[in-house]
């Protein structure tokens, strides 16, 4: 299995050599050469397996320079009840025959992130080890990114993070999550200033090619490659947990923000699992809802980007659509790179009334939007109806789900986030705080580390100099 460019200007490399960045140098992202297929036999032989083993053949199909012994040994470290709370890893919830909730949120940081991010941790480390070299990541996180970084990271040889917060904007729960680490090889750094500074920030850093170099500055961010294949094993588990035979079909609904998640499943449809249709569910920042509709993609401007009530989808533009861009016009990279080339000189382009927008249906995709009002709505439905509790983010996906149902294909409805996150939220809808999970009550309450800085590229980079050491001079 090697790996190319979206814009075609990359020699192909192998899965260890991608692992820490998911850009390509022509600008593109990294993409498997070709899909691997399943066939019926197997598909029927990994219905019987638990979710390591499940991975272990999934996430083996992706990866052929990590002896497969040594994989399984990381895979078998990461996926635990101890992690995830049950031996399921994703456990598969019915509201009602033919809709259900697969449970992604369980593990450190109560949000979905967790899933891919505790296997990257354990994959950076295994593979730095083997180089000797070491890594400083750099990353900025309104809220969830971040702190599943920070908690797959956290005491990792040769890794070091660096992740900048927007001072004072995020809940008290998520600042507390990710201030109360004590672990040296974390430093949180809270910048006077809004998310799109602390991005602004990373941006420079990152684009300061000697400074980059020389202190080994990498990324977790959403288009790392080992993230997304890291996500497409629930969509083999949710089928399985979903069906009895692989004669039958299923959909997943998707809370969508920089389209990793639904991609995995998109993945997991090339390659082979039975899926009817992918929903996409945005909220008021519709960009992606907008194409799918009307073929036309548009990047928003940071003032066009609306702050809701489902944060971690509040986006202006899609980090990993270009991936699915790419499978759309028929892997042809030259008119990916044309359609790039205008989305930074115009904003966007618009594929209405070309074949490759006739071509959609193929791919099984379908969308819609939730509002602030719907979530609300969603929330206290879903807890009338079925006695569930559901997050924001999820009540989004749900709702969309519910305009798509096929009579005989359960609906699986993606859980990206724990309801206990978003207090506010459910208060406003239930009119009663949720419930924490054991080992997270008062959490605001712990000793918190962090560094307070202003808005300023070289202050923080002097910061990383000071504290990242071991770096080649
Ligand atoms: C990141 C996130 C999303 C969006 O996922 P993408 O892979 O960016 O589409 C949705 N819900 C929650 C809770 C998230 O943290």
């Amino acid at each position: 299995m090697r790996y190319v460019s979206t814009r075609g200007g990359m020699a192909p490399q192998p899965f260890c050599e991608i692992l820490l960045e998911g850009l390509a140098p022509d600008g593109g992202l990294v993409v498997p050469e070709r899909y691997p297929a399943i066939d019926p036999l197997t598909l029927s032989r990994w219905r019987r397996l638990g979710y390591g083993d499940l991975a272990c053949e999934v996430i083996g199909r992706f990866v052929d320079d990590i002896p497969a012994e040594d994989l399984r040994a990381l895979i078998a470290k990461t996926y635990t009840s101890e992690i995830f709370g049950t031996a399921e890893i994703t456990p598969l919830r019915t509201l009602e025959p033919g809709l259900h909730i697969l449970g992604l949120s369980n593990g450190p940081t109560l949000a979905f992130k967790d899933v891919a991010m505790q296997l990257l941790g354990n994959l950076f480390e295994y593979v730095l080890a083997r180089t000797g070299e070491e890594l400083n990541v750099l990353g900025a996180t309104s809220g969830d990114t971040g702190s599943a970084a920070e908690y797959a990271l956290r005491g990792k040889q040769g890794v070091r993070v660096f992740m900048l917060s927007p001072y004072g904007k995020m809940s008290a729960f998520q600042t507390a999550q990710m201030y109360s680490l004590q672990d040296p090889n974390i430093f949180n750094i809270a910048v006077r200033g809004v998310f799109d500074d602390c991005q602004d920030i990373v941006k420079a850093v990152s684009g300061d090619a000697r400074f980059k170099a020389r202190h080994r500055i990498g990324t977790v961010n959403s288009i790392n490659w080992a993230r997304i294949v890291a996500q497409t094993v629930y969509y083999f588990k949710g089928y399985f947990a979903a069906t009895r035979s692989n004669e039958e079909q299923v959909s997943f609904a998707v809370p969508s923000g920089n389209f990793g998640n639904i991609f995995a499943g998109h993945i997991a449809r090339m390659m082979g699992l039975p899926i009817r249709t992918l929903v996409l569910a945005t909220n008021e920042n519709d960009v992606l809802d907008e194409f799918f509709r009307t073929g036309r993609y548009r990047v928003r401007s940071a003032a066009e980007v609306v702050q809701t009530s489902s944060p971690s989808m509040d986006i202006s533009k899609a980090s990993n659509f270009e991936r699915f861009v790419y499978d759309l016009v028929g892997q042809a990279a030259g008119v990916v790179s044309e359609l790039w080339r205008r989305v930074d000189r115009e904003g966007g382009f618009d594929l209405a009334g070309t074949p490759y927008l006739e071509r959609l249906p193929e791919f099984g995709f379908v969308s819609g939007c939730s509002t602030h009002a719907d979530r609300v709505k969603t929330i206290w439905r879903t807890h009338e109806r079925y006695g569930v509790l559901v997050d924001p983010h999820t009540a989004d996906g749900l709702k969309v789900a519910l305009d798509y149902r096929t009579p005989g294909v359960p609906m699986i409805c993606l859980e990206t986030a724990q309801p206990a996150k978003f207090a506010e939220t459910i208060r406003e809808a239930l009119g009663r705080e949720p419930e924490r999970p054991a080992g997270y009550e008062g959490i605001e309450r712990l000793p918190q580390r962090v560094e307070v800085m202003d808005p300023d590229a070289e202050q923080v980079k002097a910061f990383i100099a000071l504290h990242a050491g071991g770096a080649a001079s």
